[in-house]
Parts: structure tokens; C-alpha cells; sequence
């Protein structure tokens, strides 16, 4: 990996990966958006910020209580890699 010489650009593009639902797959409650994190991608189009929001289910009798939500298309946009998010 070769050390960044020079600030990266301005984010030219903004990206909002949502939940693909804003229900619960497992108890079809409304989920609340526990957090978003937010990240800076350079990629052929331009620099892009992405802000990720993350739903999490808040009903404790559901399998999926507490466990994180996050949006389909943020694999295509590498972020499976992003710290912390994959760690929740
Ligand atoms: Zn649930």
C-alpha cells in the first residue's frame, strides 16, 4: 500500500445506503435507525461520501433483536470491509 501524498479531493457525489426495509424481516415491526456511519470512497465516477445508516430491531422477544439492518447495495460498494460496521 503506497502512502496518500496529497489531500484527497472534495466529495463531489453524496450516497445514502438505507436499510432495504424499514421493517424487521423476522417480527415485521418498524425498526429505528440505530446509527449511521459515514465514509469516503474514491472510485472512477469521483469521490464519493456515503453515509450508511444502519435499523436495528427493538423488540426484545425477536431472534433478530438488537441485530444490525444495513443496505443490500453496500457490498457492491465495498464496504464489507468498513470497520466497525461488520463488528456491530
Ligand atoms: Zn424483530
Amino acid at each position: 500500500m503506497v502512502a496518500r501524498k496529497q489531500h484527497r479531493p472534495a466529495a463531489t457525489l453524496q450516497c445514502l445506503l438505507e436499510p432495504q426495509s424499514l421493517y424487521c424481516q423476522e417480527c415485521d415491526q418498524l425498526m429505528w435507525v440505530a446509527y449511521a456511519t459515514r465514509r469516503t470512497v474514491t472510485t472512477l465516477n469521483g469521490v464519493t461520501r456515503l453515509t450508511l445508516k444502519i435499523g436495528r430491531c427493538h423488540d426484545e422477544n425477536c431472534t433478530r433483536y438488537h441485530q444490525p439492518y444495513r443496505a443490500s447495495r453496500g457490498r457492491s460498494m465495498g464496504i464489507t470491509a468498513w470497520r466497525g460496521v461488520s463488528s456491530m
